[in-house]
């Protein structure tokens, strides 16, 4: 499920962002790349066309061996 509000994202702890130039990032949402900023720039300017967000509430529920934690903010994959 793809969000279209930065404020939805903000509500999980933690958020997928697929990326088909820079690879797909698992982020803890209070990281410093997970800012408004950059979520504008990819959802709504460049219309998803190089990726999306995915919040996730449960770690567990990451079924995805593409997607890599983010090695800023750390979070605790397996
Ligand atoms: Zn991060």
């Amino acid at each position: 499920m793809a969000i279209k509000m930065f404020a939805e994202i903000l509500k999980y702890p933690y958020v997928i962002v697929y990326d088909n130039a820079t690879g797909n990032k698992l982020h803890k949402t209070n990281c410093s790349y997970i800012t408004k900023k950059n979520f504008d720039l990819k959802v709504i300017i460049n219309q998803e066309k190089n990726g999306y967000y995915d919040p996730l509430e449960h770690l567990e529920a990451l079924n995805d061996p593409s997607v890599k934690p983010c090695k800023v903010c750390k979070p605790n994959l397996g």
